[in-house]
């Protein structure tokens, strides 16, 4: 999964969804710190690097990223 395309910050759909390579960057006031890509439960992938997000298909996003859809992993 890796080796798809990363969704840069500039694809239409990151910008509808809000979605930023690093959570940190957000200046969208529904983010809470702590919620990334990693623990949200459409990111399939490890909890580094890049990987599928089912919002993006096709395309990996950043593990450190997050967007206005980032929905909370069931334990
Ligand atoms: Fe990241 Fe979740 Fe948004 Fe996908 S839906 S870009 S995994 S925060």
């Amino acid at each position: 999964a890796d080796d798809l395309p990363h969704v840069s910050d500039a694809d239409p759909t990151a910008k509808a969804l809000g979605y930023v390579e690093d959570a940190s960057k957000t200046t969208d006031a529904k983010h809470k710190p702590g919620d990334s890509c990693a623990n949200c439960q459409f990111y399939t992938a490890a909890a580094s690097g890049y990987g599928p997000c089912q919002l993006f298909p096709g395309k990996a996003v950043s593990a450190k990223g997050w967007c206005i859809s980032h929905t909370a992993k069931q334990a």
